[in-house]
């Protein structure tokens, strides 16, 4: 969904989004075009059900499969449906890679596009003016707000979710981790890492 889409989800909404959103489930639902039973199920399920531990489970699985790893970055939509993550802002994924010389950022400049079947609903500071307008102009600034600093010779990328596309940021595999376990490896990434605003947790 681009974001001149009318169906999207967060396109420019105006003062009192809260008011205006209740308006129109009311209107909506007496006009009988929407059920809201269904949309509490579709809130319940990306707040509740959804959230960062499946993305976590994408980047184990990257650390430990070499070939998925490679398909996930020729093809993030497909590897993580493979995995069972899909669906509504999950239609277009791509993987960026964190290396030693190179570190990903992603924002959605206009609104708060995320990757919901991997990281569940965005948290505020994503969808605040000031990550959003920071993020782009002044990365390592936010960054060392994270409290992430960046290895010398280090360069930042900052992916901007401007169309269809949601990012998912695959962490660097902290030292001394070897042998370890998917659902081991799996605890180490949270969801700021995976939005490239936080490193992997170490070992220790
Ligand atoms: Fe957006």
């Amino acid at each position: 969904m681009a974001h001149d889409d009318p169906d999207h989800p967060h396109s420019l909404l105006p003062p009192e989004p809260e008011l205006r959103v209740r308006a129109l489930e009311t209107l909506l639902t007496r006009k009988g075009l929407i059920d809201p039973g269904a949309l509490d199920v579709i809130i319940e399920t990306y707040s509740e059900k959804v959230g960062p531990r499946n993305g976590a489970r994408v980047v184990a699985r990257a650390w430990s499969d070499p070939s998925f790893r490679a398909t996930l970055l020729e093809d993030a939509t497909a590897a993580c449906a493979a995995l069972g993550y899909h669906g509504r802002q999950g239609e277009h994924l791509v993987a960026v890679e964190n290396t030693a010389r190179q570190h990903n950022l992603v924002v959605c400049t206009l609104c708060s596009c995320y990757p919901w079947p991997l990281l569940g609903l965005p948290p505020s500071w994503y969808k605040s003016d000031a990550y959003r307008a920071r993020a782009v102009r002044d990365p390592r600034g936010v960054l060392a707000e994270f409290g992430v600093t960046l290895a010398e010779g280090q360069s930042v990328r900052v992916w901007d979710s401007t169309a269809e596309i949601r990012y998912l940021v695959i962490p660097m595999r902290p030292e001394g981790t070897e042998g370890w376990s998917e659902d081991a490896l799996a605890d180490l990434v949270g969801r700021d890492a995976m939005v490239g605003a936080g490193l992997a947790r170490g070992p220790a």
